[in-house]
């Protein structure tokens, strides 16, 4: 596919594999079937998110390399919605000539938090001061030199904060690194950010770049709890944040969609904290609120089908529906006929049958004439439900 995409056959639809059957991989496989394009999923779970809306479904673990074979020969193209995607068997894939988007060597770099680092630093793109930790008396001297409080995070393998350590004073140090076992860790910076944002940026075979407005992000324990758009931002950290998102892209010199999360500190420095290769929960909000979903964005890229510049329609607030803490098992969400009676307003459930503490079940989008009306409607619309263990 050198030249862009014209025509899709309906009698041999394209065939879509994807790594991964959550509410990404779900949300990416309802845009495909949008425009009746076949999807193949890979998942350990049976009744995933994206099983009910799949053509077809491979259950397995995201590492096992023979079933990403199989997932090859159902499929025209293989795009992931997850970090955990097994890199090394995917380079064997592409090294045959299989089409991987975005590239199995992204997907390298960016799935091991510290070597991502690395990768900013060297093309001189911001990030916060990072150094390596081998020994406990390592992490007491970088701490002393960072200052507190610093993050230590696991380089690998961590989402939603899971691998993130708060060291608040020198008494933290010793439980913080013991938390770790033997993973691969380093220390941090903390920055003291006065508002954490994100840019999601498609680049296709061409080289085209198309940004989508940026989220303002608001996180509860370690968790994205709210995303707002537009952005309460300068113009110019506007501009200069999309630069650097676009710059992240360019360096990566890929095809796809990339979800680039960044601070704006209190001296309104920017910093890049982490590049996600794929469709990101930041940009849920542009069903919505966009002219074009990051999903069809996702989806454009990897098919080589033109890419257009999103447009924000609308103020948009995004809410997380997440697991409330203290309980486990089977749930029901009650307050449906309220929610569904506030204008402007959608529920997206990903149909996970358990709930865990924190869980993402689903989110709510809002929209409307002034980011303050939806500010205040997305808290309503959030506040009408609530779940109920069975
Ligand atoms: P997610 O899956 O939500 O992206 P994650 O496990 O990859 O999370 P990070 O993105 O590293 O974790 O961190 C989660 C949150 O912790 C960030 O969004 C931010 O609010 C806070 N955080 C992380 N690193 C720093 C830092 N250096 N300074 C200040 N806050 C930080
Ligand atoms: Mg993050």
């Amino acid at each position: 596919m050198s030249t862009l995409l014209d025509e899709i056959s309906l009698h041999h639809p394209l065939k879509i594999g994807i790594i991964g059957g959550g509410q990404i991989g779900k949300m990416i496989a309802q845009e495909a079937k949008r425009m009746s394009l076949k999807v193949v999923i890979l998942d350990p779970t049976k009744n995933c998110p994206a099983s009910t809306v799949c053509d077809k479904l491979i259950v397995a673990d995201f590492k096992n390399e023979d079933k990403i074979r199989e997932l090859a020969k159902y499929s025209d193209v293989i795009t992931y919605e997850i970090e955990l995607a097994n890199s090394e068997a995917l380079k064997n894939l592409e090294s045959k000539k299989y089409p991987i988007f975005p590239s199995p060597h992204s997907l390298y770099l960016i799935q091991n938090k510290y070597r991502q680092k690395k990768f900013l630093q060297e093309n001189k793109l911001p990030v916060p001061e990072f150094k390596k930790i081998t020994s406990i008396n390592d992490l007491s001297f970088i701490a002393e030199k960072f200052e507190y409080p610093l993050m230590l995070k696991a380089s690998e393998d961590s989402y939603d904060g899971r691998g993130n350590y708060l060291i608040k004073c020198k008494e933290d140090i010793p439980i913080a690194y013991n938390s770790f076992d033997n993973r691969e860790i380093f220390a941090e910076k903390y920055i003291d950010f006065k508002t954490e944002i994100s840019i999601m940026v498609a680049r296709n075979k061409k080289g085209q770049i198309e940004t989508f407005p940026i989220a303002e992000n608001i996180h509860k324990n370690n968790v994205l709890d709210t995303t707002l758009v537009p952005a309460n931002i300068s113009p110019k950290i506007y501009k200069d944040a999309e630069i650097i998102a676009k710059n992240v892209v360019a360096c990566l010199n890929d095809i796809g969609i990339f979800g680039i999360e960044m601070f704006v500190s209190n001296k309104d420095d920017i910093f890049i904290n982490e590049i996600a290769p794929r469709p990101h929960n930041s940009g849920h909000y542009s069903i919505e609120g966009c002219s074009i979903s990051q999903f069809e964005q996702h989806i454009r890229t990897i098919l080589n089908l033109p890419l257009i510049k999103p447009e924000l329609l609308r103020p948009t607030v995004m809410k997380n529906i997440l697991g409330p803490p203290n309980f486990s098992g089977n749930y029901r969400i009650r307050g449906m006929s309220k929610l569904l009676s506030i204008p402007s307003t959608k529920i997206h459930l990903y149909g996970k049958s358990l709930t865990s503490p924190g869980r993402k079940l689903g989110h709510i989008t809002c929209t409307g004439t002034t980011l303050d009306e939806v500010i205040k409607r997305s808290s309503f619309a959030k506040n009408s439900i609530e779940i109920i263990v069975d």
